[in-house]
Formats: C-alpha cells, sequence, structure tokens
C-alpha cells in the first residue's frame, strides 16, 4: 500500500529535524526518515548564531536550547595558537562581547552541539505532528509533474514501503544521495584538507576556561588541529588534520598516537584522556549546481558543504529549512504559485556561496595560510552574513536603487525589503508565523485592508521611538514582512490606496 504525506524529509539531522519541526508548526503533514538509529552522537555544530535563534524562538524552543547549553551566557573565545598553553599567534574572539548585535536583535545566540539540539528539535517536531522514522533509509526517487514516489527501507527488517509526496526536502547531508540521483552537479574543491574528530574525557584544570566556548585553532610544530570543550564538563573534541598526500590514513592514527597528540597539544605530557569517539571527515567546499529540480528541493550539507571555520554549516542548514518550510506550506494551503518555490535557490544559493567563501577565507587566516584563495568572492563581515545578509527575489519587492551589496550592517540595519526585519523588543514576538504588516503609529487605513486580502495577514501598530526610524518608516508608513521575518515590501509614507497596493504587493511576491 502506498502512503501519502504532503511532505517527506530525508534525513533527520539539523536541516530535515528543522524541516520537519517548521512545516509541522506550519500544519503541514509531514514525514521525515533517517537511516541512524537516532539523533546525532557528535556535538559538530556547536553553536546557534542570532538568526538560528530567532528562528528558533519563533518555534518555541530557544529557551530549551539556551538551557541545554549554559555556556552560551559565559561568551566565546576564538584563539589561534601553537598549542593550548603555548604561544598565541592570534586571539580573534575575546570574550563574545565584542559582538555587539542589540539594534539588529534582542535575542541572545547558544552554543548547544548539534548533539543536545537534534532531541530538542525532534521532541517538538513530533509534538507538532510530524513522524520521525529512524533506521529508515529512502532507496528511490522518482519525481513526476504531480508529486514524488519514494521508497523506503528499514533497515532492521529489510522491509520496503512506497510513499507518495507532493515534495521531497532532501536533507540527506554532504554526500546526498538524492542530488546524485537527480543528477545534480556541485562546483568547488572535495578535500580541501581530512581531519580526525576525537571526543575524549580528561580533566584539563585551567587550561580551557570550562564555563565558555573556548575554540582553538592550533598550529603545532607537529600538527594542525581544531579543539574545543563541550556542553558535557570535562569532554572535548579534538581535531586534527591528516594527510593522505602523505600516505596517512585515519587507522594509522592509533590510540596512543592520539592520545600524545592530545598530550601535545594539552601541553599536559602526563594527561590520560579517555577517548569515547573517533571519526574523520573531508573539509570541502562544495556548492550544489541547483537546489531545486521539480519537486524536490536541497537543504544543508545537501545543498552545500562548508568548511567549519565560522561555524555557519549548521546554522545555514537551519536557514534553508525555515526559508522551504514556509513556502511550501503556502504553496500546499493554495496561497501561493509554485513561482515562490523558485524563489529558494534564487534566495539561498547566493548566501551558501558567501558561507562557502567566507569560511575559505577564515580557513585561510587560522589554519592554512597557503590555501588559495583566488577566484573567491571577497570575504564578508560575518556579524553581517549572520543577520545582515539579503534575499533577492520575485518574493521581495527590492527598492531601486540597489547600492549591490550583499549584506548591510548589523549596526544600523535598515528594514529594506530583502534584510531581515529588525527584532525589536517590540516586534520579536509579533513576527515569525504568519504575513505581518507593522504599521508605524497608525493602523486606521492599513487595518481594513489587511482584512480584506484573503490570506491571513496579522495587522499590528508600533508606536516606539526605535521602531519607524530602524524600520524606515514615517508616521503613516509600513512594513510588510514574511513569515520568515524577512521584509517584502514597505511603503515608507501613508498611501491613498493600501487595499490596492497589498493586493497588487501580495499577489507579486507569492507569485499568486
Ligand atoms: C567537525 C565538524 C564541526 C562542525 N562545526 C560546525 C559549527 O560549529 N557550526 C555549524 O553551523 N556547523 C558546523 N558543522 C557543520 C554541520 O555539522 C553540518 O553543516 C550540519 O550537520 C548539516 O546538517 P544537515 O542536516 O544538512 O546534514 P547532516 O547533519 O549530515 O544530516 C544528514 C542526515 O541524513 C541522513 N541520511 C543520508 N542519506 C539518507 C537516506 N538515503 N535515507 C535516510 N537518511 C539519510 C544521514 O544519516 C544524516 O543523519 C560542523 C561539521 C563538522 C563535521
Amino acid at each position: 500500500m502506498t502512503e501519502r504525506v504532503q511532505v517527506l524529509v530525508a534525513g533527520a539531522g539539523l536541516g530535515g529535524l528543522s524541516a520537519a519541526l517548521f512545516l509541522a508548526q506550519a500544519g503541514v503533514d509531514v514525514l521525515a526518515v533517517e537511516r541512524h538509529a537516532g539523533t546525532s552522537i557528535h556535538p559538530r555544530a556547536a553553536g546557534q548564531n542570532w538568526r538560528t535563534m530567532e528562528l528558533f524562538h519563533w518555534a518555541g524552543i530557544d529557551r530549551e536550547v539556551l538551557a541545554a547549553s549554559p555556556r552560551a551566557s559565559q561568551g566565546l573565545r576564538i584563539t589561534v595558537a601553537t598549542s593550548l598553553a603555548g604561544r598565541v599567534l592570534h586571539r580573534l574572539v575575546q570574550d563574545g562581547s565584542e559582538f555587539d548585535v542589540s539594534a539588529s536583535t534582542t535575542l541572545p545566540a547558544g552554543m548547544a552541539g548539534q548533539d543536545v539540539v537534534e532531541p530538542i528539535l525532534l521532541a517538538h517536531a513530533e509534538k507538532a505532528g510530524a513522524r520521525v522514522r529512524f533506521r529508515t533509509e529512502l532507496t528511490d526517487l522518482v519525481p513526476d509533474d504531480d508529486g514524488v514516489t519514494a521508497t523506503l527501507r528499514h533497515r532492521d527488517s529489510g522491509e520496503e514501503t512506497v510513499v507518495r509526496a507532493d515534495y521531497v526536502v532532501a536533507a540527506d547531508g554532504g554526500r546526498s544521495g538524492i542530488r546524485q540521483r537527480l543528477g545534480i552537479g556541485t562546483t568547488g574543491p572535495d578535500a580541501l584538507s581530512h581531519c580526525l574528530g576525537v571526543v575524549f574525557d580528561a580533566d584539563l584544570g585551567d587550561r580551557v576556561q570550562a564555563g565558555l566556548s573556548d575554540l582553538f585553532y592550533l598550529r603545532h610544530p607537529d600538527f594542525t588541529a581544531g579543539f574545543v570543550n563541550t556542553d558535557v564538563p570535562d569532554r572535548y573534541v579534538f581535531a586534527p588534520d591528516y594527510h593522505p598526500e602523505r600516505g596517512e590514513r585515519p587507522e594509522d592514527f592509533t590510540h596512543d598516537r592520539l592520545v600524545a597528540m592530545i598530550r601535545a597539544a594539552t601541553d599536559l605530557p602526563e594527561l590520560a584522556p579517555r577517548i569515547v569517539w573517533t571519526g574523520s571527515w573531508e573539509v570541502a567546499a562544495r556548492l550544489a549546481d541547483r537546489f531545486r529540480a521539480g519537486r524536490v528541493f536541497l537543504v544543508g550539507d545537501a545543498a552545500k558543504v562548508t568548511p567549519p571555520t565560522g561555524g555557519m554549516g549548521g546554522n545555514t542548514a537551519v536557514g534553508d529549512a525555515a526559508d522551504i518550510a514556509w513556502k511550501l506550506a503556502a504553496v500546499l494551503r493554495g496561497e501561493a504559485g509554485d513561482g515562490l518555490l523558485d524563489t529558494y535557490e534564487a534566495e539561498r544559493k547566493p548566501i551558501a556561496r558567501m558561507v562557502v567563501d567566507t569560511s575559505l577565507h577564515n580557513m585561510k587566516q587560522r589554519m592554512h595560510p597557503d590555501l588559495d584563495v583566488s577566484g573567491l568572492t571577497r570575504a564578508e563581515d560575518q556579524l553581517a552574513i549572520l543577520l545582515g545578509f539579503r534575499y533577492r527575489s520575485t518574493a521581495v519587492l527590492s527598492e531601486e536603487p540597489d547600492d549591490g551589496e550583499r549584506v548591510e550592517d548589523v549596526h544600523a540595519p535598515t528594514g529594506r525589503p530583502g534584510f531581515r526585519a529588525p527584532g525589536l523588543a517590540s516586534t520579536v514576538d509579533l513576527l515569525g508565523h504568519s504575513w505581518v504588516l507593522l504599521c508605524a503609529g497608525d493602523d486606521t487605513r492599513w487595518r481594513p485592508a489587511a482584512a480584506e486580502l484573503g490570506i491571513p495577514l496579522d495587522c499590528h501598530v508600533i508606536d516606539d521611538d526605535v521602531f519607524a526610524p530602524r524600520y524606515g518608516l514615517s508616521a503613516g508608513g509600513a512594513s510588510l514582512v514574511r513569515p520568515d521575518g524577512i521584509v517584502a515590501w514597505r511603503s515608507p509614507e501613508p498611501i491613498a490606496d493600501p487595499a490596492g497596493e497589498l493586493r497588487r504587493v501580495l499577489t507579486a511576491v507569492l507569485s499568486r
């Protein structure tokens, strides 16, 4: 028998679980399948930037994520050094207090690892009605004009089932089988460097500042490595590079050799670390040529893999999921046309390019001075990427003239269409669920216009001192904000025919 579902999500990592959560909360019938037995056991993507926390806030999980990682409130330190007690080459971040984003958001960033965030996403996705099946692998996928037929196989019983979905979200990771099956190529280097991941327990005393998130890039005379503490007390991740071009293989790094390296990295020659997990991965910088193929959308690492220098891979997986989720929900509810789904690639691919290129520039600065970064787009300010990013697509009515920039200054957000609606104390809780019209001081003409439209549009008057200048409005003006908190259009001044104008705008941005 064929099972019916509106959206099938393949892969329940950070991207897939976020997609399942956001879709289910938007009322979509969603099934997520994951070939592993459970959520990630490795802390991998530690850190939720402010945009991710904004999305989590709207999903009602930000407090749980913060509580799972007390380190967040203490700050972040990033150091390039020869070893933990060795020569400091650069202090990239002192304690995190240098990140003043108060003009853009009132929410704190998080520092939780993927191993603690994924169970939170899972619990809330299921609570919202998503079905999530572990040890279940997608083995075949046949898209047609009306939907997608997928074959699933249970990895214990071998039982096969067929699912018919309106759409598929491919969140099946960097080696995405779905991307390959659809013949979507990738651009960018596959194996920039090779890393081992070693999770170990030990008492490192004052070598690392417990309490804050203490990340080191180590340029030791014998190796280069990443080193970071985790949410579990006395647990660390040590990630040295290895070199296949010199004939090295992960299995050459025996327990004793890893212990010797950890001792050298920590400058604790007597240390007896208890190694709890080892693995290996390739650092790559790959961008899928297309993010959409008919009814299938690539999300997270399936769409792009970025070096971890910058901590943006997992965060952009959540951002991808948020973007595609509200668009699929709008199309499935009959509020939007198929053209809205094309804006997923138009909006997320340029972000992916910027993330990958900036992470490569970071990689050169922090770890690999010889890395060739010619031919890349320029490095952008990381805060601007996270909070000042810009969408250009038909789901946004951009204002002319366009200054051509990819980002804006987070200390002076402008409220222009295509950018995040600044998250002020007066606005943050109004956004993130539906279309919202924020009116500066007066809504007498806007409110009746909004009520006539036939799609849910919440209308609010804001009359504090910060709102109008931060959103670029005069008294009587209004800003139209999408369900993902991006400004779609604004009218800085009052206008004569608000109902006609709102109808025109929504018809355009929703591809109706
Ligand atoms: C060491 C390391 C450190 C990192 N640090 C950071 C960081 O600090 N900040 C950050 O933002 N990012 C970081 N990242 C990146 C981050 O981990 C990834 O970008 C993130 O996991 C991507 O999420 P995803 O859901 O797209 O893919 P994944 O988390 O890889 O999930 C894909 C899932 O799909 C499943 N799957 C694959 N094929 C199938 C199939 N056919 N059927 C069913 N299931 C399938 C897989 O089992 C997997 O669970 C780091 C990565 C690494 C390796």
